[in-house]
């Protein structure tokens, strides 16, 4: 890849030893700089990473903006070998929205820079690599544009979105024309929290624990996916493909409330849904970051184990056993293992086999 104004550069880290408490990957087993081959019964099966981060330091600098010093800048030979030791074929990048506060003008300039990189970056090693379209959804129409420049002029696979934009919910009436542009494109959106600004101004987060990550980030995807099903946006744009970070937050683990809501304080509950409210978890996908088999499990209970995709969030280490995470869940069918494992994005990204 040509080093260049947009070119990208991957918010690397190295390779750190196995999570404590989990069994040893066999990939550290393996001689370095060997790609692990994921067999699931006797077929090899083509892994897709959905939740992958990297950065465009071009486009960053648009905003007065370069990665954090902590984030090592590497090259991509550093990120295939991690997805090699990792067996990770195929990874799906993103990049965290950090732009919603941009005017028009910077927001298009800032938005080509990066999809252009990203598609640079996917042509560099397209067996190895795709990446979702960023788009400047405080800017709606512009959203639009760049979606389907993304997908049809760089083809790039879908789009990522933060959680909330600016202080508004995804399901706010604004967004609609974005909606039903990736419905009727019918690519695959991923939406990635950014936190809770509100609470982190508040201070409830503060002190140890770095909660504003902790919890703030599933938290805002649990606000997020609650408004789009309670606001009725899925109801109106049924096509819709979504993909949550993080298993979908906290959603997932507590979906049942959100139907006793209803017929507790019906009288609350104004506006009419088409079905339960946990019914729309089986149309959404949800990343598997969750770590351990039991909440994997449940997920799978919650969603249908069809509905579940790899993540792995490099290069930040809170995992580097995705592909035993899921090989390791016990209940899980071959079948059910192998979607997981990369059949399903697969499909939702356009990867070929
Ligand atoms: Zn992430």
């Amino acid at each position: 890849m040509t080093p260049a104004d947009g070119s990208l550069v991957f918010t690397g880290c190295r390779l750190q030893s196995a999570t404590p408490g989990y069994a040893e990957a066999p990939a550290s087993a393996q001689p370095l700089g060997r790609r692990r081959e994921v067999v699931v019964s006797g077929r090899r099966v083509k892994t897709v990473d959905v939740h992958a981060h990297c950065g465009v330091p071009a486009a960053m600098a648009l905003m007065g903006l370069k990665p954090a010093p902590s984030l090592l800048m590497s090259q991509p030979a550093d990120r295939l070998r991690a997805m090699d030791e990792q067996g990770i074929d195929v990874e799906a990048l993103s990049i965290n929205p950090y732009w919603y506060g941009a005017d028009r003008d910077v927001a298009r300039e800032l938005i080509r820079i990066q999809n252009e990189a990203l598609a640079e970056a996917c042509a560099a090693n397209p067996e190895r690599f795709v990446a979702f379209a960023t788009v400047a959804l405080q800017h709606p129409d512009l959203a639009v544009e760049q979606l389907e420049e993304g997908v049809r002029r760089y083809g790039l696979r879908g789009a990522s979105l933060g959680g909330s934009v600016e202080g508004q919910e995804l399901s706010d009436p604004k967004f609609h024309t974005f909606w039903a542009r990736a419905e009727q494109l019918g690519v695959l959106v991923f939406i990635h929290p950014q936190g809770t600004a509100e609470l982190e101004s508040s201070t409830r987060l503060a002190g140890n624990g770095v909660l504003t990550n902790t919890i703030g980030n599933p938290l805002e995807t649990t606000i997020a996916l609650s408004h789009l099903i309670f606001e009725g946006t899925l109801d109106r744009f049924p096509g819709l493909k979504i993909c949550a970070a993080h298993g979908g937050g906290y959603l997932p683990s507590y979906a049942a409330r959100s139907d006793a809501i209803m017929t507790t304080f019906p009288e609350r509950c104004t506006g009419a849904l088409k079905k339960k409210p946990t019914e729309y978890l089986r149309q959404l996908y949800f990343d598997s970051i969750v770590f351990t088999a039991e909440a994997l499990r449940h997920l799978a209970a919650e969603t249908g184990a069809g509905q579940i995709v790899m993540g792995t969030d490099y290069p930040y280490p809170w995992t580097k056993t995705s592909v035993d995470h899921i090989l390791n869940t016990p209940g899980l069918s071959d079948d059910e293992r192998i979607a997981m494992l990369g059949g399903t994005a697969a499909k939702l990204l356009g990867i070929k086999g």
